[in-house]
Formats: structure tokens, C-alpha cells, sequence
């Protein structure tokens, strides 16, 4: 069967508290029509969607990628103050598993930013994530991650230093710059200097698309729980950003169209790699490969056990494994 030439690597369910409208029979059966290999859920700081989406994803027969868009402290997670309350508290950052050590590292991440980081968002921080990284893939995320942030304060040296970072945390290969293209005009400056950063530090790119919706007519629901969760009022003006950009899409040459001015991206990036058939996830069909329970920590109450899902298996040669799909590229240096 030919498959979709695009894989979302960066999607947020309705999972994603107030901040995602996407069902996930809806998703699987319009993913099934795209004739899409896998799916990755990425929501805002929580897993909680994360054993439905493997549950849905195994009956469909598409691979699931389960992930995370993480919020990440400015410096410490322990830090907690902001000069300008929650839009300097953190920034984005996606984490995806590639196997099983990476899992269990997203669940223990993730579970730090509630217990240990929480200001505003469940934030971690670059401290316990360069501690934990083994079996992760890491997407520098949004305009709201911190290298794009710098980028577009004109602070290209601190930017170039972020990305350094990660890319040494995570070794080869672990570490992709994220292009996005909502139409937004601030993202096509960052795009260029993405790419010009990808050149020069040899980090490879991922398209990807930060799906909040699955069609165009949602888009108008998914503010109105963006306003629900701001406190927001709805504005006719608010509906038309991002409005085709953020829906799921059917192949690469949406996810990296660049409105008017045609595809972006892509024709600078080189080669996009065949990723997709490289991750593992368990085969189990019906029944998930593992269950594990999270017990409380002591003088912790926790009404509410965690049963999560271990997602893939880990694989006898971890260099070999590259996660997922999506359209991954290596610039041309
Ligand atoms: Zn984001
Ligand atoms: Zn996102």
C-alpha cells in the first residue's frame, strides 16, 4: 500500500486541556484515509491521552508515537517567579519516545513537571532533562520554544547556544529543529534563520505542523477553548491566524506550504529520510506490550493510580532505531 508521504510528528488531542480539539476516532479514521503509517500524540504538558491514543492507534492498525510538548523553565524548575507572569514562565519543547527506556523517561519528565516545576504550566527544566534522555527524540517545538524565542528577539548567539545544548545532550540524531508554517509573518524570519542554523550546526529539521484541529471548520471551536482556558474573549480577528496550518493534513507539501509564496522549507533541506518504518512499537495488536503503575511517593496521596502503557520495545541495536516519521530532512551543508 502507498503510504502518506507525512507523518504529524507535533499533535495535540483533546487531551490537550483546552488546548486541543481533536477526537481520536475522528483522527484515526481521517489518518486511515490518508493512508498514514503513524501518529504522534504530543499534548500540552500531560500524557493523559496517552493509553487511549495507543488503544485507538493499535485498533487502526497506524503506529503510535507517544509523546509529549513539554514545558521547559527558563533556568531552574524550582525557580518560581516570572518578570511577565506566564508568558516568560516557560517555554515549549516536544519529546518523543522511541522506545522503551524513552517512555519511561517521558512518564518520569512529565510527572516532575507536576510535582516539581509546576508554576503557571507543569514545567522540567534542561537539568533533569540532560539526565534523562536515553530513548528520547527531542523537537525544538513552536515559536514558543526557547531557540525560536531568542531567534525572534534578534538574540542569535543565546539562540545558537540553546541549540547547542540540546543537540549535545542528545547526541546524533536525537535533536531536529522544528519548521513550522501557520502564515504567521514573525515565522518566516525564523524559518530562514532555522534553516541557516541547521546548516551551520548540523542538526537536522522536521516539518511538522502543531495540529490543534482536524478540519478548517473546527478551527472556530478550538479558539473558543483557547478563550475558555485565557480568559479570553472571542474576536472574530483571532479565527483567521493559523487557521489552515493547524488542521491535519494530508501530505508534506501542505504542512510546509508557505501560503502564497509557496512551499518553503523543503527544497532547502535536502532529503527527506524514510524514518517511519524504523521505530518498533509493540506489535501487540489488542493487548499494549506492558502495563506499568506509578505508586505514590510517600506522604503523596494519589486517588488515582497511573496505569500507563509502555509503547514500544527496546530495540538490540538503540543507533539503529530512529524514531517515527514525519518529513525529517538533513540541510545540505
Ligand atoms: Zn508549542
Ligand atoms: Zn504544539
Amino acid at each position: 500500500m502507498h503510504h502518506s508521504d507525512f507523518v504529524h510528528l507535533h499533535l495535540h488531542t483533546q487531551y490537550s486541556l483546552l488546548d486541543g480539539a481533536i477526537r481520536l476516532e475522528p483522527l484515526f479514521k481521517k489518518a486511515c484515509e490518508y493512508k498514514m503509517p503513524s501518529l504522534a500524540i504530543t499534548d500540552h504538558g500531560n500524557m493523559f491521552g496517552a493509553v487511549d491514543f495507543y488503544r485507538t492507534a493499535k485498533k487502526y492498525g497506524i503506529k503510535p508515537i507517544i509523546g509529549c510538548e513539554v514545558y521547559v523553565a527558563p533556568t531552574s524548575r524550582f525557580e518560581k517567579s516570572s518578570q511577565e507572569g506566564i508568558s516568560d514562565s516557560s517555554y515549549h519543547l516536544i519529546l518523543l519516545a522511541k522506545n522503551a527506556a524513552g517512555y519511561k523517561n517521558l512518564v518520569l519528565l512529565v510527572s516532575a513537571g507536576y510535582l516539581e516545576g509546576f508554576y503557571y504550566r507543569p514545567r522540567i527544566d534542561k537539568e533533569i532533562l540532560s539526565k534523562h534522555t536515553e530513548g528520547l527524540i527531542v523537537l525544538s517545538s513552536c515559536m514558543k520554544g526557547e531557540i525560536q524565542r531568542l531567534l525572534h528577539k534578534g538574540q542569535k548567539d543565546d539562540a545558537y547556544k540553546a541549540a547547542s545544548f540540546y543537540k549535545d545532550i542528545m547526541g546524533e540524531r536525537r535533536f531536529y529543529l522544528e519548521i513550522q508554517d501557520q502564515n504567521i509573518p514573525d515565522q518566516k524570519g525564523i524559518n530562514r534563520d532555522m534553516l541557516e542554523m541547521a546548516k551551520k550546526l548540523s542538526i537536522p529539521l522536521a516539518a511538522t505542523n502543531d495540529c490543534h484541529y482536524m478540519d478548517e471548520k473546527d478551527a472556530d471551536a478550538h479558539e473558543i477553548l483557547l478563550c475558555i482556558q485565557t480568559g479570553k474573549v472571542v474576536f472574530p480577528q483571532f479565527l483567521v491566524v493559523a487557521l489552515l496550518l493547524s488542521q491535519l493534513v494530508s501530505n508534506h507539501q501542505q504542512a510546509v506550504s508557505d501560503g502564497d509564496n509557496g512551499p518553503l522549507p523543503a527544497p532547502a533541506c535536502g532529503q527527506p529520510m524514510e524514518v517511519s518504518r524504523k521505530i518498533r512499537t509493540s506489535d501487540a495488536g489488542s493487548r499494549p506490550s506492558s502495563l506499568t503503575e506509578n505508586p505514590p511517593q510517600p506522604g503523596r496521596s494519589t486517588p488515582l493510580l497511573a496505569r500507563t502503557l509502555v509503547v514500544a520495545r527496546t530495540d538490540p541495536d538503540p543507533g539503529s532505531q530512529m524514531l517515527c516519521g514525519g518529513e525529517l530532512f538533513y540541510p545540505r551543508v
